[in-house]
């Protein structure tokens, strides 16, 4: 009786919410299956200096190939996660796993790097958040100051002074405070003066414009500033040709991170990675232009 799909319609399940539901009740059994096996995975994607092309992080990003379902992006089951707990043992599985692949490229010598995690709101609402944050870091033997936490607005939505109580503690402890896909969602310049935060991350949304239109190069300026006068490091999302990194690098973008650089790479591609990009990285058109 829903055939006709018309608007004025008023029924309680459409076909199309029937077929949502089916496959949400899949994913979801699969991902039980999935967490059972150990059949997530860890990328990582690399941030680098928009002045000279140098590494000085990357973020760790969960992927999860299902024996059925094929790749699954985590935008689809990180919020099931949420909604079902299911995130706080991946949530936690994913910090640990980063933090030993930091440890692991702080032994070839990359000191200075920082790992980026992505932390979801409900992990954060845990009541011993920060202790397990702390314990994973003793556990592993990375230093605080290595590991960054991304969070993003949504979080705040509920209960922004617990939320900034905790993240100060961790501040405190030496970790670095990243807000994530800033300018998307609830944006506002409460969150930005009230969180403790030491980076932000813009948009990816902002970058695919920044090179054709005026109106978003000069609103990525105005960001800049604002992250400027607060002290805020800030890294460019989604960069995926050099015209964007050459349009932040004259806007004062700290740092970038998109497909121009890398995907995010497993693990075992990492050591190739770094030597290559050592190799490239001089003779980028960029750095002849800016000088390293
Ligand atoms: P995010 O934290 O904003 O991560 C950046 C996303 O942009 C990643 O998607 C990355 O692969 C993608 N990306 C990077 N460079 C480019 C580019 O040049 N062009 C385009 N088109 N995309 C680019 P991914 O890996 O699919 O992750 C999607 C989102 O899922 C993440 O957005 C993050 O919010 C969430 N997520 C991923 N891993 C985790 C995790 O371990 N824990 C939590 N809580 N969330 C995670
Ligand atoms: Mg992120
Ligand atoms: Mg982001
Ligand atoms: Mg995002």
């Amino acid at each position: 009786w829903s055939k006709d799909g018309g608007r004025g319609r008023v029924s309680m399940f459409t076909p199309e919410m029937n077929r949502n539901v089916v496959e949400r009740v899949r994913l979801l059994s699969r991902m039980r299956t999935a967490m059972e096996s150990n059949a997530f995975s860890l990328h990582y994607q690399p941030q680098v200096a928009t002045r000279n092309g140098a590494i000085l992080g990357f973020e760790a990003l969960v992927r999860w190939t299902d024996r059925e379902l094929g790749p699954v992006s985590p935008a689809r089951f990180i919020p099931a996660c949420e909604e079902t707990g299911m995130i706080i043992p991946l949530g936690l599985w994913v910090l640990e796993g980063a933090c030993r692949q930091a440890m692991a490229l702080i032994e070839t010598g990359m000191t200075g790097l920082k790992m980026s995690v992505n932390v979801s709101v409900v992990q954060l609402s845990q009541h011993d958040f920060v202790r397990q944050v702390l314990e994973v870091l003793e556990r592993t033997g990375l230093p605080p100051a290595n590991l960054q936490l991304e969070i993003t607005e949504s979080l705040v939505i509920g209960s922004l002074d617990t939320a900034v109580g905790k993240l100060t503690e961790l501040r405190k402890a030496g970790v670095q405070i990243a807000l994530d896909d800033f300018g998307t969602g609830y944006s506002s310049l409460t969150y930005l003066r009230r969180l403790p935060i030491h980076t932000l991350k813009l948009d990816r949304g902002f970058i695919d414009e920044v090179t054709e239109k005026p109106e978003a190069r000069n609103l990525v300026a105005s960001i800049l500033r604002i992250a400027s006068d607060l002290s805020h490091t800030v890294v460019a999302e989604g960069v995926e040709d050099l015209a964007q990194w050459e349009a932040l690098s004259r806007l004062g973008c700290d740092l970038i991170q998109g497909y121009f650089v890398s995907r995010p790479l497993p693990a075992d591609q990492l050591g190739a990675f770094i030597a290559g990009w050592e190799k490239r990285r001089p003779a980028l058109p960029l750095l002849d232009e800016h000088g390293t």
